[in-house]
């Protein structure tokens, strides 16, 4: 088969489907372009991560495409129902990435219990000059441990977060659509297998109980907020709100004004709305830590996205023939 990986692959993903006689073309093709480019280069698969959309307009100009691929956990970048009516396989690597977003989560607490974010800004310009005035201003640190986070949204991400919180000792409670009261998670520590019960809570007690709160849904229905300014007002004052699922569903304008007025403590986002251009008064507030949607751009999830489609393009093949 002929691939389009217009947003490019790992080198492993690429390997793997050359290593199986596929042709891999790795252009960045921009989006008005991708009909034509698609016909006259007889493109039989289209992978993209988030850059390129592959709405029903693209769909209808290209019906020979036989799958389209999503190296990423969300296809809503797709238009995947339409895409599977017109007999378009659709497929993404949920499972790839699941440790690197949580790792990132972890890296954001962290920033924020230290100052890290302001201090990595200030040290470079100020820090030979106001050593001593810096050292006052981060030095009311906290630590995580003992620490409550609350996962909402325990999925693949939600649970692997889950395992690095509990190691750091902090204590975990989690809220999801599945009716369950607890859910054990197995963590792997020196060679030793250890299953922690965490508890399936309900909104009132992640508002009661949480001083950090990490969201791991998926986009909702109609692009509607999880959390707005009458959620956010029922939070402990200074809780640390964490998005590294979808823009969107913190709502931004109340995220600003409960920052502004310290309702929020910190906001640790990865995810926007405007993406690529998100809101210039959110990304440079002075208690966001912000960064521009790397969940899973980590060297080993990379490598796992790869590998991961080229799985999927191998059982596309052999159901095709
Ligand atoms: P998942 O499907 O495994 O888990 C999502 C969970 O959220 C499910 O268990 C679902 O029941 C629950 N849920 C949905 N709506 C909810 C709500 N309103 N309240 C409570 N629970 C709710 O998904 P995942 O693999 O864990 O991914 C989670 C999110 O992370 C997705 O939005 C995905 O797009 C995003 N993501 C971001 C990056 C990044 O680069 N920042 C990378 C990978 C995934």
């Amino acid at each position: 088969m002929k691939i389009l990986a217009n947003d490019g692959i790992d080198a492993s993903g690429k390997n793997a489907l050359e290593a199986a006689g596929h042709v891999v073309i790795t252009d960045n093709v921009a989006q008005e372009d991708l009909p034509a480019f698609i016909h006259q280069n007889n493109i039989d698969g289209l992978l993209v991560r988030s850059a390129t959309t592959v709405r029903v307009d693209l769909i209808d100009q290209c019906p020979d495409l036989k799958f389209v691929g999503r190296g990423g956990v969300g296809i809503d970048n797709i238009d995947a129902a339409y895409a599977r009516e017109k007999g378009i396989v659709v497929f993404n690597t949920p499972a790839s990435s699941s440790a690197s977003v949580a790792e990132l989560v972890m890296s954001m607490m962290f920033a924020s219990a230290r100052f890290m974010y302001a201090s990595g800004k200030e040290m470079p310009t100020s820090g030979h000059d106001k050593f001593g005035a810096l050292k006052k201003s981060f030095s009311k640190g906290v630590e995580l441990r003992g620490k409550t986070l609350a996962i909402v949204g325990f999925g693949r991400i939600g649970q692997s977060l889950a395992t690095y919180a509990l190691g750091c000792g902090m204590k975990v409670i989690a809220i999801d659509r599945s009716g369950e009261s607890s859910r054990n998670i197995e963590l792997q520590i020196n060679g030793q297998d250890i299953s922690i019960s965490v508890p399936l809570v309900t909104m009132e007690d992640v508002f009661a109980q949480a001083d950090y709160i990490s969201l791991h849904v998926p986009k909702q229905p109609n692009g509607a907020a999880v959390f707005g300014k009458a959620e956010m007002m029922q939070m402990k004052k200074g809780v640390v709100l964490i998005n590294t699922s979808r823009g969107g569903v913190i709502e931004e304008d109340a995220l600003i004004e409960m920052l502004n007025e310290g309702q929020v403590g910190m906001a640790c986002l990865d995810v926007f709305v405007n993406e690529p251009s998100p809101r210039a008064d959110l990304i440079q507030h002075p208690k966001v830590i912000a960064t521009p949607h790397i969940g899973a751009s980590t060297a080993e999830a990379q490598e796992r996205i790869g590998l991961e489609i080229a799985e999927n393009v191998a059982s596309i093949v052999s159901k095709l023939s």
